[in-house]
């Protein structure tokens, strides 16, 4: 089968012929249709997060059939599942016996310790497979697996409020507006300052204000999350939100947080991180997504040209959702 390979960390990613993975016990054997590209994919194609395993295979935000496969009680051959970043938790620690499997001590995450999906093939474990809505194609599910499920989850801890401040608009924000506002939450969206395009689109999808990261929108946000791996939007997110605020870092890689005075963080507002998600969180989108409906705007490359979408995802040139499509 045809993979994209990295070799190392800080290399580029290596279009190379592989032998179709073998599905070990409680795994299945899906062939890939699509994958979604992930901010993820990029630190780990630069080594800015790395665990000294390689070769990797990226990708986890995986669209495909069951082919073959051992898991028991898990989707038949011939179902479309999602795979996404999380791939296995022990089951048996202390985080997997309190609700927090996002928090395993043993957790394996897809793509990166376990085989992804700029592939041909992949294998998962049967228990990380979800069912797709039907209505649903490929490529529109698949952003759906990563931006949409920590975006969710991020969303979550920022609580009810009415005002969210979303800090970097690209594939995760433009999914999680549209779970906003069907809430009835207005969305404030705060891209790099001058990103014109990045502000038409943010209020395309109905942003009540858009701005640059160094602006103000004249009234407290309730809640601020941060999706762009820029730690200089902390101190600036924590000034903007209320008392008692919180300010969500959805990413799972960011730059130093410059230091800031604890004024701006007294008055009960917090600073949290989002780290992957849970089996429930990608039930809970999974079963939402088809009644909003979640649309997401979507750039797609073929396989071998992964490499570009990573390219064009880092220079900021992708609006929305790149996706890979195979086949
Ligand atoms: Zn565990
Ligand atoms: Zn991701």
């Amino acid at each position: 089968m045809k993979a994209m390979v990295l070799d190392r960390p800080g290399g580029r990613l290596q279009l190379t012929d592989l032998p179709v993975p073998e599905p070990g016990p409680g795994e299945v054997l899906v062939q890939v249709h699509a994958c979604g590209v992930c901010r993820t994919d990029l630190h780990i194609v630069d080594g800015d997060i790395t665990d000294g395993r390689y070769p990797v295979v990226p990708g986890h935000q995986i669209v495909g059939t069951v082919v073959a496969g051992n898991g028991e009680g898990g989707p038949e051959n011939g179902t479309r599942v999602g795979i996404p970043w999380l791939g296995y938790t022990c089951g048996t620690c202390s985080f997997c016996g309190s609700g927090s499997e996002n928090l395993c001590d043993s957790a394996q995450f897809t793509g990166y310790q376990r085989p992804g999906g700029f592939a041909e093939y992949t294998v998962a474990d049967a228990r990380f497979c979800f069912p797709l809505p039907d209505s649903y194609t490929d490529d529109q599910a698949a952003p759906l697996l990563c931006a949409g499920l920590i975006g969710y989850r991020a969303m979550n801890m920022a609580g009810d409020g009415q005002r969210l401040g979303f800090y970097g608009f690209g594939n995760a924000a433009h999914i999680l507006i549209q779970v906003a506002i069907w809430q009835g939450r207005e969305v404030y969206a705060f891209t790099r300052p001058g990103d014109d395009a990045g502000q038409s689109f943010a209020k395309r999808l109905g942003a009540t204000w858009a701005g640059g990261s160094d602006a103000r929108p004249g009234v407290e946000l309730d809640a601020a999350i941060i999706f762009a791996p820029v730690g200089q939007l902390v101190p600036l997110a924590l000034k903007a939100v209320r008392r008692g605020g919180s300010v969500i870092c959805a990413g799972i890689h960011m730059s130093d947080i410059p230091q800031f005075p604890y004024a701006d963080l007294w008055w009960e507002r917090s600073i949290r991180s989002v780290a992957n998600l849970t089996r429930r969180d990608a039930t809970e989108l999974l079963e939402l997504a088809p009644q909003i409906p979640i649309r997401s705007d979507v750039q797609s490359y073929a396989l071998a040209r992964t490499s570009d979408a990573l390219d064009d995802l880092r220079a900021g040139r992708v609006s929305g959702a790149a996706v890979i499509v195979i086949g």
